[in-house]
């Protein structure tokens, strides 16, 4: 007898497979790709997108997700296949709604705006940019129409990402941060000066920069034979397999941090997708379950490890090792001050920990009222200013340094800013769990040992890929739902420290 099971997960592996052959395509267009080949790579990664939204959403696809509900009944609610049924439904039911040629479109319109934003944001031209970008919008907010929603547009673009998230979510979640953290930053802000990170900015040799930092992310648990790191204009993670696993980064050769963190950074977006199960290869399942905790796996590496005085404790002498007449004579507490200096900055990437989420609170409300309809494109760099003003309190003096910074908006990925505040804060409640667990993880830390910490990583996030919705892996995860409290305990304890207050 015909098995839908087995012929539905046959199904669903080759639209992965096709999902993440489109991913290489848009890898190398960001890394590789030279610019002429701009409307060929659109052509082929539209028509990718095309086969790869007909195939899943095709009735068939229906019809053996009913027939193997019946086969599966009473499986266990962790067993592979049960799994792989709730992710394949959730996947089809929302798509399924979506026209192919809206998600052609999406796709062609994306890839040609990369190049036009990346040009834009060399040449400080966001007039240029303007239609590229007004005709993506357009895109996403028909994409919206079509999933529906209940309560605000920009619900049905946020569950793409997070799913079950509403704009009312993160209107709390903000609500919840600002109250503790904009005093933070202020009483900070008042003893700005107790903290100079000049060292930070000197001539640092751009190969050194990458060698040092690629040893960090090998000692992290990085595997170079699974994985690669090549530059890119944003840097990003993506994959193609779990045994595939591919970061870029950026390098400025007058400052460390943005090579340095913005690798550790992704490292750790690379270490979640390389400690999904195996099993769990070429299948639906395989994969981050959302943006929201992949961001807990970054900012978790980057900061909460990378950024923390047991870790430095260790790497600041190799790292004097190899920049021995910019650092040599600096001690370890300087330095370790000097790459947690707060201050208000342009650049979101480039953000201390103190103040990065002010900068995705004015992403999420310009981007709500840019689906909403409340601001137009040609408004947006003047409201982008606006909002900069009243969060930061600075006007970025060029749209390169404000509005143009994110690749975001010109790829169509509206609602995705808000689950880097989500990652941020999880972050934290996942590491105050994983240090109960283990209190050696600390030390650990302080002697370049990672194994314990990403060993729990793994147990508790990493090995489940999609098997669980966000909000179900953090409650398995850490005994309770979402909460800020862990991470304004962090910064409150990390800066109260650096700063006297
Ligand atoms: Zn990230």
């Amino acid at each position: 007898m015909a098995d839908a099971l087995t012929d539905l997960k046959a199904r669903l592996n080759d639209v992965t497979s096709l999902n993440q052959i489109n991913a290489l395509l848009d890898w190398d267009l960001q890394t590789q790709m030279p610019e002429g080949a701009a409307e060929s790579r659109a052509r082929h990664m539209s028509i990718m997108s095309r086969l790869i939204h007909e195939m899943f959403t095709a009735d068939e696809t229906g019809k053996l997700l009913d027939e193997a509900a019946v086969e599966a009944k009473g499986a266990d609610y962790d067993d592979d296949d049960a799994s792989t049924l709730r992710v394949a439904r959730r996947d089809y039911d929302r798509l399924k709604k979506l026209p192919t040629d809206l998600v052609e479109e999406i796709t062609r319109a994306s890839a040609l705006a990369h190049n036009v934003w990346a040009k834009a944001r060399a040449d400080n031209d966001f007039k240029s940019y303007i239609p590229a970008l007004e005709h993506m919008i357009s895109l996403k907010i028909k994409a919206a129409e079509c999933y529906g929603y209940t309560d605000h547009i920009y619900d049905a673009l946020l569950d793409e990402y997070e799913p079950g998230l509403k704009t009312a979510d993160v209107d709390k979640m903000f609500e919840d941060l600002r109250k503790d953290l904009v005093p933070l930053v202020k009483a900070i802000g008042e003893r700005v000066d107790a903290v100079d990170d000049s060292v930070l900015h000197q001539d640092f040799d751009v190969d050194k920069q990458r060698a040092f930092a690629e040893g960090v992310i090998k000692d992290f648990g990085y595997d170079f034979n699974r994985g690669r790191q090549d530059r890119a204009v944003h840097p990003f993670c993506t994959n193609f397999s779990i045994n595939d696993v591919r970061i870029t980064t950026r390098f400025d050769p007058r400052w460390l941090n943005p090579a340095l963190f913005g690798t550790l950074h992704e490292s750790g977006h690379g270490l979640y997708e390389l400690n999904v199960d195996q099993s769990l290869e070429g299948t639906i399942l395989a994969g981050g379950t959302s943006l929201g905790i992949h961001e807990s796996q970054s900012r978790l590496w980057e900061n909460i490890v990378g950024r923390s005085h047991a870790f430095w404790t260790h790497y600041f002498p190799v790292l004097q090792g190899y920049f021995p007449q910019q650092l040599g004579s600096v001690d370890l507490e300087t330095f370790y001050r000097a790459i947690n200096k707060v201050h208000p900055s342009f650049i979101r990437v480039e953000a201390d920990e103190a103040t990065y989420n002010l900068h995705i609170m004015m992403r999420f409300e310009l981007e709500a009222a840019l689906v909403a309809g409340k601001v137009k494109v040609n408004e947006l760099a003047d409201a982008w200013n606006e909002k900069s003003k009243a969060y930061l309190g600075i006007v970025p003096p060029t749209d390169t340094l404000g509005v143009l910074q994110d690749v975001h908006w010109s790829m169509g990925l509206l609602g995705y800013f808000p689950t880097y505040s989500i990652g941020t804060i999880l972050s934290a409640q996942l590491y105050e769990k994983a240090i109960a667990a283990d209190p050696s993880i600390p030390v650990e830390i302080g002697q370049g040992k990672f194994s314990t910490l990403l060993g729990w990583l793994r147990e508790n996030i990493h090995q489940h890929g999609r098997k669980f919705e966000p909000k179900e892996l953090i409650q398995r995860a850490t005994g309770e739902p979402l909460q800020a409290r862990s991470y304004m305990n962090y910064l409150k304890t990390k800066f109260g420290a650096i700063y006297g207050i």
